[in-house]
């Protein structure tokens, strides 16, 4: 069976590699990108794609929907638009796999609802990269040992929202074993405010953006005498691909919402 996707932010960085990757993957077919302006007839009238890629581009998701039939719809978009998108998938039988992060609690907590109401399958992804993942469920494994913990989240500096969906997932995995705790000095006070972080049942998370980073993140575990970082990054938007298709595969045989791949591989 071929997979019919459509994906959504194809003119962004990480849209433009997955466009690439989708129609080079055997078993999938990119049949639509869905913009929330005119751009253009198809991805072929875009500088950034090929002459050949005469995938069409809609603005309207009921349209794309009607005339291209997608299986699945990839969101790489931003956090003010990914929650519509989402929605509007699930309420036209085409599954999520969303890349996009910068969701609220409730949203998420709607979207579960939505997708085990109508027993479709939608995948929530804050990282793609398997490596952090598998750094996620090391600092999972640390906690139960060393619970005094800080995150320090890198990324390029046209990201938008803050902390990271992986630096948030990632205290929130920790927060599964490990009880809260202040942590500092019980007196500290900031003398300049958010120079101990956000923070998140105790534990603090630093986000740092700056031109030329992709996407990084330190754990750091103090000890008696000891320190342990578990460290992560993500060099090129490569590095997210092997997930994205994985997720384009896994989602059409789930019939809920899975929030972060680690619950699934
Ligand atoms: P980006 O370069 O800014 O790309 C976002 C693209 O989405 C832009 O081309 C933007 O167009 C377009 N867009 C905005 N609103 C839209 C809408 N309503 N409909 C369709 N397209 C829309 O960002 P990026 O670096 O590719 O990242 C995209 C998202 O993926 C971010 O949330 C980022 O945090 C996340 N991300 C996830 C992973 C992961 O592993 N899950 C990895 C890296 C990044 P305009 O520029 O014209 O507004």
């Amino acid at each position: 069976m071929t997979i019919k996707v459509a994906i959504a932010g194809a003119r962004g960085k990480m849209g433009i590699e997955a466009v690439h990757t989708v129609i080079k993957r055997e078993g999938m077919e990119l049949v639509a990108i869905l913009d929330y302006k005119q751009v253009g007839q198809t991805l072929a009238d875009l500088d950034i794609f090929p002459e050949n890629y005469k995938v069409p581009i809609y603005t309207d998701f009921c349209a794309l929907v009607e005339e291209t039939k997608p299986d699945v719809l990839v969101d790489l978009t931003n956090p003010h638009a990914v929650y519509e998108h989402t929605k509007q998938a699930l309420v036209h039988n085409v599954r999520p796999v969303i890349g996009t992060t910068g969701f609220t609690d409730e949203q998420l907590v709607e979207l579960k609802e939505l997708a085990a109401s109508k027993k479709m399958g939608c995948i929530i992804a804050p990282n793609f990269a398997i490596g952090a993942i598998l750094m996620m469920k090391f600092a999972r494994e640390a906690a139960k040992y060393l619970p005094n913990v800080e995150i320090i989240e890198m990324h390029h500096d046209n990201k938008l929202d803050a902390p990271s969906g992986t630096g948030l997932k990632t205290a929130q995995m920790i927060a599964e074993v490990r009880d809260p705790k202040g942590q500092g000095h019980p007196n500290e006070k900031e003398m300049m405010q958010g120079a101990r972080g956000a923070e998140f049942e105790g534990m603090h998370i630093h986000s740092v953006r700056l031109p030329g980073l992709v996407a990084h993140q330190q754990v750091l575990f103090g000890g008696e005498g000891q320190l342990l970082t578990i460290r992560h990054d993500s060099f090129n938007r490569e590095s997210f691909m092997s997930g994205v298709t994985f997720c384009i595969e896994r989602v059409l045989d789930m019939e809920d919402l899975v929030y972060g791949l680690e619950n699934i591989i």
